[in-house]
């Protein structure tokens, strides 16, 4: 037992076993040391792989699931309700998805919605039911051209060039129309909805659409009178319109 204790006692005569105990001690200090920096590197490398893959994939994430298509046009259709959801500055039209607005496509691929960045942001965006004024610029036989000249609500601001609109016949008033002329005027101010964006149709059935300001036919002085019948001034020309209730108040 004293000489098993010798041995094994550290320091007590420097024997081999010590050195060996000692060098096993070392290197398992180092091993140990080792392991733990390894560990630790293990650990930073994993650190350094999220660090380095939070920041990354997010970036990713929103670049892949949003791409720009084509440069549109207002009532261009850009796609179909079965591929996508109506975003920002689209209307729905018997399944297809129009542009609203001159700009560019935007689809998201993750929530699969469908826009358009407007490429200017100043003239108002006419949107299917916005309630229109315009002027009548031609009579035809069943239909009215106006020209629009502002949105209600954003009167004071111009508003894009879409073309001429129009009112069909069988869209003037919930009546029989037997002859449009007695409805509208040349260069009578009008007030309508917007039912069909892409063909730019307008409807005055309601009671506070249609003619605002009806101007005589014989000598285009502003006609008075409430209801249909109207009445010049000037030479007492007698005329009827689709009149809206609120004709000859200015209010839009
Ligand atoms: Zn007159």
């Amino acid at each position: 037992m004293p000489d098993l204790r010798k041995r094994w006692d550290p320091g007590a005569d420097g024997s081999n076993i010590l050195k060996t105990k000692r060098g096993i001690n070392i290197k398992l200090k180092k091993r140990s040391v080792l392991r733990k920096v390894n560990r630790n590197r293990e650990v930073a490398d994993v650190e350094a792989v999220d660090n380095q893959a939070q920041p990354v994939q997010p970036a990713q994430e929103s670049a892949d699931s949003e791409r720009l298509g084509a440069f549109v046009l207002p009532g261009d259709p850009i796609g179909t309700t079965e591929e996508f959801r109506a975003g920002a500055q689209t209307y729905e039209n018997a399944g297809s998805i129009c542009a609203t607005a001159t700009g560019t496509v935007k689809i998201n691929d993750k929530d699969r919605t469908i826009s358009v960045i407007p490429s200017t942001s100043t003239p108002p965006v006419l949107k299917r039911g916005d309630v229109v004024i315009g002027q009548v610029t031609g009579l035809r036989e069943s239909l009215v051209l106006v020209a629009i000249a502002g949105v209600k609500g954003v009167i004071d601001r111009a508003i894009p060039d879409v073309g001429p609109s129009v009112i069909h016949v069988s869209n003037i008033k919930n009546a029989y129309v037997k002859d449009i002329s007695r409805e509208f005027g040349l260069f009578d101010i009008v007030k309508a909805r917007i039912t069909d964006l892409k063909n730019m149709r307008l409807d005055t059935s309601e009671p506070e659409l249609g003619v605002m300001k009806a101007f005589c036919s014989k000598c285009r002085t502003a006609m008075t009178g409430n209801g249909s019948k109207l009445v010049c001034p000037e030479c007492k020309q007698v005329e009827t319109r689709k009149t809206s209730t609120d004709y000859g108040t200015g209010i839009i």
